[in-house]
């Protein structure tokens, strides 16, 4: 499934136009944008272009204006954040299928970069419009597709426009793939899966091919209560998906058959309220009273995963292992995040939260790859064929 990519492309001369994923987070109430990670992660592939002769048309939606302008969602701080990312000025316009984003396209020399306005603004985008996929093809020769995150929609912008242009992959698409694919399709092993989160219904599809593909799962976060619940154990007023505790035992049945290894935590701590620096307890994982809940995974749990996670060959991972966002509860991520730091596996993130979790500790570096694409990721961990990125030219 190798698609071509930037590099493939002879760009002297021509108008690039670039899905990017610009949805960045904002303060509250604010025009200050908070992470700015995503113009960040966008920024080789437009300097790829720009250096190969190319002019650059930016494309990215924004938040969900659901079809029509909000004024709230316009992109002024985008381009600018973005022109002192690359040290140049970026043209921004009000448009982007209409004749005045089609004359600003027209007008660029090489090395200059356009942001059009919020595709998200036009009805045509998420309905996958061929018309409108039309209107905005005329704003490059060729399309480049370097919006992982919105990759497994099927809009105009991330996959119509790639039937009215010859598309390839961004350098940040590419990455994504390279690193993604690789766990899927040759990983070094053995592979775990280190899988947390809220809940076990988000993570159905990637736990089903994850029993017959890893050799390993560890599960933390919310949805181990579920799993506890499974194995007929007390889980007080944690987090419990009801419907799915049959699921879960089937999981549990399906890896012993598999001959996969799931751990689930064997102590965790527990509070009564989920709110920053309550009283907590720690407690074994057969013993959580009716009226607390389960937070955080214990320390016994996290050094256990560390330990056994960071002798892996790859760990892939998915959903942090309690509410990271309310101290103390982040403890059990941090612990397992320090061991995965210092260990020797090739370590793959997806899941917005888990970047997030990673990065609030300063341990992105340390990381072989951090997925982008939240919902993305795991539906291409899932082994589904992203729209987004079948719609690219293969390589010959
Ligand atoms: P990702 O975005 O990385 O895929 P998820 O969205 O699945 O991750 O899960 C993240 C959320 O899971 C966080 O908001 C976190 O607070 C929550 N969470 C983790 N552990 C628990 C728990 N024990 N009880 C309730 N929520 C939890
Ligand atoms: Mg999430």
């Amino acid at each position: 499934m190798a698609k071509q990519t930037v590099r493939d492309i002879d760009w002297a001369g021509k108008r690039a136009l670039v899905r990017v994923d610009f949805n960045v987070p904002f303060e509250r109430g604010t025009n200050h944008i908070s992470d700015d990670i995503r113009i960040r992660e966008a920024i080789p592939t437009i300097n790829h272009l720009r250096e190969a002769g190319a002019s650059v048309v930016l494309c990215t939606h924004l938040g969900r204006p659901g079809g029509k302008p909000d004024a709230e969602l316009q992109l002024a701080p985008i381009a600018e954040r973005l022109a002192s990312l690359l040290a140049t000025t970026v043209d921004y316009v009000h448009d982007a299928p209409g004749d005045d984003a089609l004359a600003k396209a027209n007008a660029l020399q090489a090395w200059q970069v356009l942001l059009v306005e919020n595709i998200r603004f036009w009805e045509g985008e998420e309905a996958n419009d061929p018309a409108f996929a039309q209107a905005i093809g005329r704003l490059g020769d060729v399309y480049v597709n370097d919006a992982f995150g919105t990759a497994h929609r099927a809009h105009a912008s991330t996959e119509g426009v790639a039937h009215v242009l010859p598309g390839v992959a961004g350098l940040l698409m590419e990455k994504e793939i390279t690193f993604l694919g690789g766990v899927l399709q040759e990983p070094r092993r053995p592979l775990a899966a280190l899988l947390g989160g809220a809940k076990v219904s988000d993570k159905i599809k990637v736990l089903e091919r994850l029993i017959d593909h890893a050799d390993a799962l560890f599960v933390g976060g919310g949805m181990a209560a579920t799993f506890l619940k499974a194995k007929g154990l007390g889980i007080g007023k944690s987090l419990l998906e009801p419907d799915l505790v049959d699921f879960c035992a089937d999981v549990l049945i399906r890896c012993e058959a598999a001959g996969t290894t799931l751990t689930l935590p064997t102590d965790v701590v527990i509070a009564q309220t989920l709110e920053a620096d309550v009283p907590t307890r720690t407690v074994a994982a057969d013993a959580v009273p009716d009226d607390w809940m389960i937070l955080d995974i214990g320390p016994e749990s996290a050094d256990l995963f560390a330990k056994q996670l960071s002798a892996m060959g790859t760990v892939v991972w998915n959903g942090p292992m309690g509410v990271f966002e309310v101290p103390p509860f982040h403890t059990g991520t941090r612990i397992v995040a320090e061991g995965l730091a210092a260990g020797t596996a090739v370590t793959v993130i997806g899941g917005g939260s888990t970047a997030e979790a990673v990065d609030a500790l300063g341990l992105a570096d340390e990381m072989t790859h951090i997925s982008t694409g939240g919902g993305a990721s795991l539906e291409f961990l899932e082994g589904k064929v992203l729209p987004g990125v079948a719609a690219l030219q293969d390589k010959p």
